[in-house]
């Protein structure tokens, strides 16, 4: 069997290091495997993402020193395949029409906190998950609404043992405890549906992805689980931190790859940087990380 991953970056902006570190970890894999490294751009959002992004990040790998299998991948060119998937969990009644809007269910959830037996709290408070039928449908043709799944019923069917594994073999238990959106009122279906259908359509045997997307991941475990599809091993790495220790988000000429290429950094030198110290990105200024990395002054 081939083993096969894949690096699925989002085109709301310029790549940055950390992302950068999230490709040359997916590489090193592959590399370490004698698997293969696919590409996909994440693209279904509209209203986020831009086409100029996604051919900036294709640059901006390559001139990184990234190698991918085959043709890249662009969600926004298969919407079929994730509206068959979301057919097919609506016709196993897992999903429902959920039409509630933000403030809808922030004034649900303080409602439910101040009750005498108050659940979960920030959870999606369920209010849509029982309407009579005939409800849902007059309510469908006269407001937008999003796919909820019905975690209950689909942990449910999934069965008790449902487990994802990660790289040293181990099994983590799933358990998804609230109704996440898989159809989004905007563009009809979300990121985790997308993602599940394309790895298994990508025969991706592995996925290695930031320590950030982890909760995802039972929640995609459950969606192969109630599609039949194939499960991948689940590598999660460490995220790259920014000077104050937090998660490196930012994007500007110290963290994107355009800045610090403009700086004069080397694709070597920033590779060589990113996949052997610990995973910080100590620079404010692109010329700072310039100088350090070409003399070699990291530590
Ligand atoms: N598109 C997601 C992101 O850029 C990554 C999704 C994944 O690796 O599953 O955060």
């Amino acid at each position: 069997m081939t083993l096969r991953t894949r690096f699925a970056p989002s085109p709301t902006g310029l790549l940055h290091v950390g992302n950068a570190y999230s490709a040359l970890r997916c590489q090193q894999w592959a590399a370490r495997h004698h698997g293969e490294l696919l590409l996909r751009i994440e693209d279904i959002d509209t209203s986020r993402c831009r086409p100029e992004y996604s051919e900036a990040i294709i640059a901006d790998l390559s001139w990184l020193g990234l190698t991918w299998q085959g043709p890249v991948r662009r969600q926004s060119e298969h919407m079929q395949d994730y509206t068959e998937a979301l057919g097919q969990l609506r016709d196993m009644g897992v999903i429902y029409p959920c039409f509630c809007t933000r403030s809808d269910i922030r004034r649900e959830i303080e409602r439910m906190a101040s009750a005498p037996h108050a659940g979960e709290q920030g959870h999606y408070p369920g209010t849509c998950r029982h309407l009579a039928e005939e409800r849902q449908r007059e309510r469908m043709w006269q407001e937008s609404y999003a796919w909820r799944l019905d975690a209950g019923k689909a942990m449910a069917i999934a069965g008790p043992v449902l487990s994802w594994q990660d790289g040293h073999g181990r099994h983590h238990p799933v358990h998804v405890g609230s109704d996440v959106v898989i159809g989004r009122k905007d563009i009809g279906f979300s990121y985790h549906l997308a993602a599940v259908v394309d790895d298994a359509l990508q025969g991706i045997t592995h996925v290695i992805r930031g320590q950030d997307l982890a909760e995802s991941t039972g929640i995609h475990r459950l969606l192969q689980a109630l599609l039949g599809l194939p499960t991948p091993v689940y590598i999660h790495h460490e995220l790259l931190l920014d000077t104050g220790g937090k998660r490196l988000a930012k994007r500007n000429r110290a963290t994107t790859l355009r800045g610090l290429r403009q700086a004069g950094i080397s694709a070597s030198a920033l590779r060589n940087y990113l996949l052997s110290a610990s995973p910080l990105w100590p620079f404010d200024d692109a010329m700072d990380a310039a100088s350090a990395l070409a003399l070699g002054r990291t530590g």
